[in-house]
């Protein structure tokens, strides 16, 4: 089967005891066993049956087999926000005296789980220009425990090769963590692309318009002990298990996010070319533009869309803020993926509490607008920022 009809037909784990047509929620937390050998069993791993909702549950196990059909994982765990499906993948990986290396170029939380809470465990974070993969290679060393990426940076939308890194970090036996949040898996195979484990905020794209928080480990196998580590470790000592409604309601944005994505990806692009043409506007960025300076990179990676995010730069903060207090249809909200649009100005909110020198190394400018484009007809889109400009 092609992956679309996947996502809707993949068959249930059991049959349900009332044949429902779509997965039950199964609100429990606990599971009843007919006599005490049988729970032994699974307490212990001998067979496969749910205990405790903590480390198992159908209607979550349901939306990750169905993610790992989709991709071709060894493994797949949903947890409750991206941020823990990044912290439990690090704890996995991590020890005392290793180091991660990475980039600047990365999402504000990742960057400050690595070089605020995990150096206090005594982890260090090299970092690095990851378009430069000989720069990268020359920090690897004995301790380098892996290497993670974000498939397109949030705000900066730079893109890496991918395949040349994950070749490099291989050939010094080096496990590569991505982020593949900002281009769905629907697009590209990052297993393809050598990634060993990919790490998603599925708050964005799968939820189904924003509708809750969930993060997605993918594994694809190639470094057992991560993989041993994630389930008979961080799953039960760290206790960020996605929750049965949360499940339900990312599995039914399963079923609908190649259809949502094509066209968010699609309006981003005519709205990114339409953007261009307004005068006060001094830069559009977005990937699937030809001029765009990783258009080609990302075309051989993720194929022929782009994502939904677009930054714009204007001339000064202020004129950022007006544009923003100016929107009439545009709702100012962080988020990405939403079925709405947002616009925010990421140098005063996400990366307010971050220092002017921070930001700079980071590339986070006072003059940046980011936009995650919806669902909405592109006419509208356009005339709201047009009047917002002009206003
Ligand atoms: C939003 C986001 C995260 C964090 O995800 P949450 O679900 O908010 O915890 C991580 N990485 C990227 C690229 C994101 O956009």
């Amino acid at each position: 089967m092609k992956k679309q009809t996947q996502a809707i037909h993949l068959p249930y784990k059991r049959r349900d005891a009332y044949d429902a047509l779509s997965m039950p929620i199964y609100n429990a937390v606990a599971y009843e066993f007919d006599n005490a050998e049988v729970m032994a069993d699974a307490f212990c791993g001998r067979i496969d049956a749910p205990d405790y909702s903590r480390v198992e549950n159908p209607t979550v196990t349901n939306f990750e087999l169905r993610v790992k059909a989709l991709t071709g994982a060894e493994h797949v765990i949903a947890l409750n926000s991206g941020m823990a499906a990044i912290s439990n993948t690090l704890f996995a990986i991590v020890e005392q005296g290793k180091n991660v290396i990475t980039s600047r170029h990365l999402f504000g939380n990742t960057f400050s789980l690595l070089t605020s809470t995990l150096s206090r465990f005594g982890v260090e974070t090299k970092l690095c220009d990851l378009t430069n993969v000989d720069a990268v290679e020359k920090l690897v060393d004995d301790n380098t425990c892996c290497l993670f990426l974000e498939v397109m940076t949030n705000p900066q939308l730079e893109v890496v090769d991918v395949r040349a890194l994950t070749e490099m970090a291989h050939r010094h036996g080096i496990p590569v963590i991505a982020d593949t949040t900002i281009i769905p898996f629907t697009q590209f195979s990052a297993k393809d692309l050598g990634v060993d484990v990919e790490v998603i905020s599925s708050t964005k794209y799968i939820s189904g318009g924003a509708t809750s928080l969930g993060g997605l480990i993918i594994d694809y196998g190639r470094f057992p002990f991560i993989g041993k580590r994630l389930l008979n470790e961080m799953l039960f000592n760290l206790g960020s298990y996605m929750t049965p409604q949360v499940a339900y309601m990312q599995t039914l944005g399963l079923e609908t996010l190649d259809a949502r994505y094509r066209v968010q990806a699609a309006n981003a692009l005519a709205l990114a070319k339409r953007l261009c043409t307004l005068k006060p506007i001094c830069n559009v960025n977005y990937v699937g533009l030809e001029d765009n300076r990783y258009h080609q990179l990302s075309l051989r990676q993720y194929g022929e869309t782009a994502g939904a995010m677009i930054t714009i730069d204007l001339e000064s903060q202020e004129a950022c803020f007006k544009l923003l207090n100016n929107l009439k249809l545009i709702h100012r909200a962080t988020n990405l993926f939403d079925n709405r649009t947002l616009a925010i100005h990421p140098a005063s909110t996400i990366f307010g509490l971050f220092s002017a020198e921070e930001r700079a190394a980071m590339d986070i400018l006072d003059t940046t607008i980011r936009l995650s484009v919806g669902l909405e007809d592109v006419d509208d889109l356009f005339n709201d920022i047009k009047q917002a400009l002009e206003a």
